[in-house]
């Protein structure tokens, strides 16, 4: 006889199952690739414990760890994508032990809230007067992180030696 198969690790949602929350992870992983690139994407993930009917999906690292709590149905897209990147920002913060994202004018962290209806990273700004809370971006707009190391090196190939 057959024992039933449980695999021991948390499973990777498959993508289509619930579209909304697959477009609002790769507006976030946007936000990850251009802030830490050496990481790779996040990803929608369930445990095996939870897989019923009403299946806790969280969001997770590359790896399957996830943190914090699951995703709650939503009413928008807009309330999607804020949920996804707050739960993105939970694992990130306590997988990876650093504050993400960073607000690159305040050194700060960012959270996500819905601002005029549109899920931006907000901050808190600065302590003193005339530097208020701004929002940075929208999700998923996140400015690439200025590092840029790129040695200049353009040799064209093929080129007649001497
Ligand atoms: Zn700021």
């Amino acid at each position: 006889m057959c024992a039933p198969f449980r695999p021991p690790e948390p499973s990777q949602v498959p993508v289509g199952r619930h579209p909304l929350w697959d477009e609002a992870l790769a507006a976030v992983n946007r936000d990850l690739a251009a802030t830490l690139p050496e990481q790779r994407p996040l990803r929608l993930t369930v445990y095996p414990e939870t897989a019923d009917p009403d299946e806790q999906v969280y969001v997770a690292l590359s790896d399957g760890e996830a943190h914090g709590n699951p995703l709650m149905p939503y009413e928008s897209a807009a309330e999607a994508l804020t949920a996804v990147a707050d739960a993105a920002q939970e694992t990130v913060s306590e997988r990876l032990w650093r504050v993400w994202p960073v607000c690159t004018l305040h050194d700060l962290g960012m959270h996500p809230r819905e601002v005029d209806g549109r899920p931006s990273w907000w901050c808190a700004g600065g302590s003193r007067e005339g530097d208020p809370a701004h929002v940075r971006a929208a999700i998923g707009e996140l400015p690439t992180a200025h590092r840029l190391h790129r040695p200049n090196r353009k040799r064209r190939k093929g080129g007649t030696p001497r």
